[in-house]
């Protein structure tokens, strides 16, 4: 079987990495100033930073927020709706909503069939010890199957999508259908300051242009309990008609990775993952196996990067850790059986699809284009901070 790292070569670029941060051009439009240090640390120093208030402004400014949830909500079972998969974001969300702001959110998970032991355990052991009711959506598993297995026969890098549309749009169609009007999410600057670029695998995963081309062409069922949600339905429709506001308290309150992980623990027994997006081992392995070995890119680089910029990690220590893959061999070699059995694909069908002719978003049809107008207008009128390419 031949798994190892492909001899791909990711770009004409000659290598350079950040001096700062440890961003390289492994991300192929990635640019430096006279020092070494990239756009992702210029961004973060001078656009990020100086709008990024934990401290009092901060509260005071998320508390408001959260009397108008309260008040609003009142005679309601629920004021707020959390999505919830059992990693650190949102399960440190769940505990601040609760215990900090006492709000009454309804919390909303997804089954989306690959759910890690630890994740289970954690979602059970937060809802448990907070006493807070959880809905969970169970997503048609050969609909969500016949999707994964169309994004990987189609060859591009980002073959997380159909998990994370479906993540997204059950949690936004369930809040629009059952009129809540506030989303908390666990999205937050201090371990997300540094996005993935597009080429990582990381493109919209809300572009339904995009999704149905590649479904349309290698897909084989029709998805018709699939939960889906166009990326302007929910930034035109959700938002506007139906008022559905999204909050990200993690960013107005000091969020420190480690220290939330010893609170929970101590708290709930909640079980830390080796690394970030590592609840779902369809995740772990897209990003620890497929996306590295296949395409060449390492999201850790983005992840560290992020702790780099919030001082929550030393620059060596994270170019010790990406030296390495995050799970040993064998671990690996058993998560790629694993996935093709789930999947319905013999070892050697996967081992085929995993040495076939590398595509990205860009060979299908979507429309970029036209998300990429909306975005500089959010960033124009500062709703939107980070940088997206
Ligand atoms: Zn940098």
């Amino acid at each position: 079987m031949s798994l190892e790292y492909r001899n791909i070569k990711v770009n004409d670029r000659p290598y350079q990495m950040c001096t700062n941060c440890i961003m390289d051009t492994t991300d192929s439009s990635i640019t430096f100033d006279e020092k070494g240090v990239c756009e992702y640390c210029q961004n973060y120093y001078n656009t990020i930073l100086p709008n990024w208030n934990t401290d009092e402004r901060g509260e005071s400014h998320i508390m408001k927020v959260i009397e108008k949830i309260k008040k609003d909500g009142e005679g309601k079972d629920h004021d707020c709706l959390i999505g919830i998969s059992g990693g650190l974001d949102s399960s440190y969300l769940v505990y601040l909503a609760k215990e900090k702001f006492g709000l009454r959110p309804l919390l909303f998970h997804v089954d989306a069939g690959w759910n890690s032991d630890i994740s289970t355990h954690n979602i059970h052991s937060i809802v448990d010890n907070l006493e807070l009711d959880l809905y969970t959506e169970v997503v048609n598993w050969d609909e969500m199957k016949d999707l994964q297995l169309a994004f990987i026969k189609s060859q591009v890098r980002d073959i997380d999508i159909p998990q994370d549309l479906v993540f997204f749009s059950s949690l936004y169609n369930f809040a629009a259908k059952n009129k809540f009007k506030y989303i908390l999410t666990g999205g937050n600057f201090s371990t997300e300051c540094v996005r993935e670029p597009f080429e990582w695998g990381a493109y919209y995963q809300t572009d339904m242009t995009y999704i149905n081309d590649i479904h349309r062409k290698f897909g084989k069922i029709p998805l018709t309990t699939f939960p889906t949600c166009d990326i302007f339905k929910y930034k035109i429709l959700y938002r506007l008609i139906n008022g559905v506001r999204v909050v990200k308290p993690l960013d107005h309150v000091p969020f420190i990775k480690e220290e939330a992980i010893k609170l929970l623990h101590d708290k709930f027994n909640w079980t830390p993952y080796p690394h970030k997006h590592h609840e779902s081992r369809f995740t772990r392995f897209f990003e620890s196996f497929w996306l590295p070995r296949k395409f060449g890119y390492d999201r850790r680089k983005a992840h560290f990067s992020s702790l780099i910029l919030t001082n929550q990690m030393n620059r060596d220590a994270a170019l010790d850790r990406i030296s390495r893959p995050e799970l040993d061999e064998q671990t690996l070699i058993q998560e790629f059986e694993y996935v093709a059995q789930k999947l319905d694909l013999s070892v050697e069908e996967l081992t085929k699809l995993f040495n076939g002719e590398n595509k990205n978003y860009m060979d299908y049809r979507n429309k970029l284009k036209i998300i990429n107008l909306g975005t500089r207008i959010m960033q124009f009128i500062g709703l939107e901070k980070r940088t997206f390419k």
